[in-house]
């Protein structure tokens, strides 16, 4: 059974990479009829930063990716927090140990700085390996009492995974395809430490092993340690699960990962939600309080890395739609550019699929805050009207304002231009012609005024363009025998007597 796991460690916010991450996980699991696992990998406790796991969860359930197992969602194989497993883990460093894949090591920080500085004057960087450990402050020399001695006297000590000394090792990942490795080049990497909690390595494949993880789809960065990873799972002498390694997500310009920092850089979120961090009380912005639909966010990350193969040119997909076209085969090797212009381009179209009256219930809490209260209808036919202009509901009051309140400047260009000498008599027997337009619906005040305008010979513009400016007070906005059928006689009378004085 395909069982697949999202496994951040809560060391700040998640960004829009690591709810990437999670969506290819998800679309893979939905796929396979598999189940998506949440884990919380929170051993290295000097790490953790308050109410990051918290944000994880809220993100996922803002982007409708949902999980089956995990923290508050209990099934066998919880719990889902690798703090509350960390009895199990010891017993797994022994097991290493016991069949010589791993060994105690009493290292100072001080004796490891001096050899790293001893290989620095020679110009080498200091590995902690076959080629050192024979020279370093290990069990692999001592013998089992002095062992036991160190530890009875408290000495500070590391288990270390004992890596084989030349050995090339053939792994395969889905993504990128077979790859070699000559084991001389790894180092010893530490598994557990003598505070009690296994470094990321130890508790990473334990899990994935108690857990019956199927899949590691995870992100580029973690390549570099799959060959320990494959080399402990036979140690262990587990089955390993398949890898597939995501590319990078790069800055807009393509120099370099993007990174949480580009945010501020950019102007624009790097992640899904507002983030307050609890130590500095700064805020990064997030596509949700930014105004973001979800979707759109999922539909752009779906395409950060992944397309729907050679010949597909639909570029809108729901979640259901991407589980349905989902596959690792199609996930890039090389990193993509993220893209805010596109991002934008997917919000306007998701804006225009949103339901009206739904928009409608947003702008009313914002006309409400400028004190306006308009009938939800009329708040609907503004909606309908300008939304096509739109790409966030943010964006409704600066297209749609006039509707709901009268103009109180003229934008300065535009009245040069438009309001000549004879305007404003013009304009005066524009007020006479629609006082005597009895129904006063958009296409009645349309065919009057225009019958009017062609029979006085007057020019088109020269009568549109200040009625323009007098209801709207610039040149912009949607049909203007809209605007008028819509504010009313008397509003629209009201607003060109304004202009004219
Ligand atoms: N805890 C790791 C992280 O924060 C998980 C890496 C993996 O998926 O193996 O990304």
């Amino acid at each position: 059974k395909v069982r697949v796991r999202f496994a951040p460690s809560p060391t700040g916010p998640l960004h829009i990479g690591g709810v990437r991450t999670a969506l290819f996980n998800y679309l893979f699991a939905k796929k396979h009829g598999g189940d998506f696992i949440l884990r919380i990998e929170d051993t290295d406790q000097t790490r953790y930063v308050e109410g990051a796991e918290d944000y994880v969860k809220e993100s996922l359930a803002w982007c409708n990716i949902p999980y089956d197992e995990g923290p508050g969602k209990e099934k066998d194989c919880g719990p889902y927090r690798q703090s509350e497993r960390k009895d199990l883990y010891k017993n797994y460093a022994q097991k290493l140990i016991d069949s010589g894949n791993a060994y105690y090591a009493f290292d100072s920080a001080e004796e490891l700085d001096a050899h790293r500085k001893e290989h620095e004057s020679q110009r080498k960087t200091f590995i902690y390996n076959w080629h050192n450990r024979l020279k370093l402050n290990n069990s692999l020399l001592l013998s089992a009492e002095e062992v036991q001695q160190k530890m009875n006297a408290g000495k500070a000590y590391v288990v270390r995974f004992k890596s084989p000394s030349s050995q090339i090792l053939h792994m395969s990942d889905m993504i990128r395809g077979g790859i070699q490795i000559d084991t001389s080049v790894l180092d010893d990497k530490v598994l557990f430490k003598s505070d009690g909690m296994p470094t990321y390595h130890l508790a990473n494949i334990v899990d994935d092993h108690l857990m019956e993880i199927s899949h590691v789809i995870r992100g580029e960065e973690w390549l570099p340690s799959m060959p320990l990873h494959v080399l402990l799972y036979e140690a262990f002498g587990w089955e390993a699960p398949k890898f597939a390694h995501l590319p990078l997500i790069l800055k807009p310009t393509g120099k370099g990962k993007l990174s949480k920092r580009d945010g501020d850089k950019l102007g624009f979120p790097v992640f899904p939600l507002q983030w307050k961090d609890p130590k500095t009380g700064a805020i990064a912005s997030g596509y949700r309080e930014d105004g973001y639909l979800p979707e759109t966010l999922v539909n752009m990350l779906a395409f950060l890395g992944w397309n729907a193969g050679e010949g597909s040119e639909k570029e809108m997909y729901s979640l259901d739609e991407l589980i349905e076209a989902f596959s690792l085969e199609h996930v890039s090797k090389s990193g993509s550019k993220f893209d805010p212009e596109k991002t934008k381009w997917f919000q306007h179209q998701y804006l225009q699929l949103e339901n009206n009256s739904a928009l409608a219930k947003e702008y009313s809490e914002i006309l409400k805050e400028k004190g306006l209260t308009p009938p939800q209808e009329d708040v609907i036919e503004v909606v309908a009207t300008i939304k096509e202009r739109a790409t966030f509901v943010s964006d409704f009051w600066e297209l749609s304002s006039f509707y709901f309140v009268a103009p109180t400047n003229f934008d300065a260009k535009a009245y040069k231009k438009a309001w000549k000498e004879d305007t404003s008599a013009i304009m005066r027997q524009v007020i006479q012609q629609l006082e005597s337009v009895s129904n006063f619906s958009q296409e009645k005040v349309q065919d009057e005024l225009k019958s009017w305008i062609t029979s006085q010979e007057i020019g088109f513009g020269k009568v549109m363009q200040p009625l323009r400016l007098s209801l709207v007070g610039a040149m912009k906005g949607p049909d203007l025998f809209h605007i008028i059928s819509f504010i009313g006689k008397e509003e629209t009378i009201k607003r060109i007597e304004f202009a004219i004085s």
